[in-house]
């Protein structure tokens, strides 16, 4: 579909789940959020008829995400059911790692086409300061369960937090290590976020050339969002940036999301945009959603004004109801 802006919208983020088994001091406050009923959370039923819908509009991606997706029971049927969907070319998740050593094999067998890992920190202790959870092995071991998976791509999504200890770098290091692709992304000031300076990418990239020597702009497109890559010599991987407010990229967007109430929401900054699961339980027919999620489409914001002080409108919630 084409929103108002001629931008072809074929990405959707999925949020299958509130919940979420770590607490990143930056997403989820210590206590975790009042979780919803789960009577309120979308069926795995629903989900698949939207996508349906969503795939005959022209959407032709799909991300899992959360809370932690992962944790949602019968998610691997999900993406069996997803990936059958006509239309729709790809399944990704996006999952914190803590169960994905146990969840690796289904995964693939069911056909994922993409795992982004999200990782902070290489030091277990720094890791266990940011997620407030001592878990950095089974992370690690989650990690290695998907690199044993070379045929399906990851990616490490970090959030440089300028904190001591988080020596962002290091990640860096398994983009030369192994085949991944190491990706650094803007703290945006959403939820617990606003708490926290962004690190800018000039400076991260002048601590990696310090570190790891020379690097090139990389012109080719990789992935389907809104990350640009360098090439760092020796590196298997490439080492990449999303960055929402210094290099902003609304201008492109190619992406609605889907709370795990069903509301769908099509800037990440705002709360524009229509409640599908009131017409989904109201008995509406296809049609009507369809209408629906077009009307809304078409009045997806321009863009996002993070650096602005305009409140109207202002996402209220935390980043782990929205899914990222
Ligand atoms: N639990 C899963 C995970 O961590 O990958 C999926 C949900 S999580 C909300 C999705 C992504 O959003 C994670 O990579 C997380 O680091 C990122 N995130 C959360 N809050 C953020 C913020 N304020 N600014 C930028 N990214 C944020
Ligand atoms: Fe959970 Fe992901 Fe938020 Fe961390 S970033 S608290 S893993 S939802």
């Amino acid at each position: 579909m084409i929103d108002e802006y001629g931008r072809a919208i074929d990405y959707i983020r999925i949020s299958i789940t509130d919940r979420c088994n770590l607490r990143c001091t930056y997403c989820m406050p210590e206590e975790g959020v009042e979780t919803v009923p789960h009577a309120e959370i979308l069926t795995y039923d629903e989900i698949g008829r939207l996508a349906e819908i969503f795939a005959s509009l022209g959407i032709r991606k799909i991300k899992l995400t959360g809370g932690e997706p992962l944790v949602r029971k019968g998610v691997i049927e999900l993406v069996k059911k997803l990936k059958g969907t006509d239309g729709i070319e790809q399944v990704t998740i996006t999952t914190n790692g803590m169960t994905l050593e146990a969840q690796m094999e289904e995964l693939a067998k069911a056909g994922i086409d993409g795992i982004n890992l999200s990782l902070d920190t290489l030091d277990s202790r720094v890791f266990t300061k940011i997620t407030r959870r001592q878990c950095f092995e089974e992370v690690m071991r989650g990690f290695r369960a998907a690199l044993s998976h070379p045929e399906i791509p990851l990616k490490i999504n970090c959030v440089p937090m300028g904190i001591s200890g988080q020596n962002v770098a290091d990640l860096a290091g398994l983009a030369k290590n192994y085949p991944v692709h190491v990706r650094y992304i803007e703290m945006m000031p959403i939820g617990l976020g606003k708490q926290f300076d962004f690190c800018s990418e000039d400076s991260i990239l002048e601590e990696l050339k310090g570190r790891f020597g020379e690097y090139q702009v990389c012109e080719e497109k990789l992935g389907n969002g809104p990350a640009h890559y360098y090439s760092f010599v020796g590196f298997q991987g490439k080492i990449g940036f999303i960055s929402a407010l210094s290099h902003k990229f609304c201008s492109s967007c190619n992406r609605v999301r889907l709370t795990s109430q069903g509301f769908l929401k099509t800037c990440l900054q705002y709360d524009i945009g229509t409640d599908l699961k009131v017409l989904l339980r109201g008995g509406a027919s296809d049609e009507t959603i369809r209408d629906a999620i077009q009307d809304a489409i078409l009045q997806k914001p321009s863009g996002h004004q993070f650096t602005e002080k305009t409140k109207e409108h202002g996402e209220m919630h935390m980043m782990s109801q929205i899914g990222g």
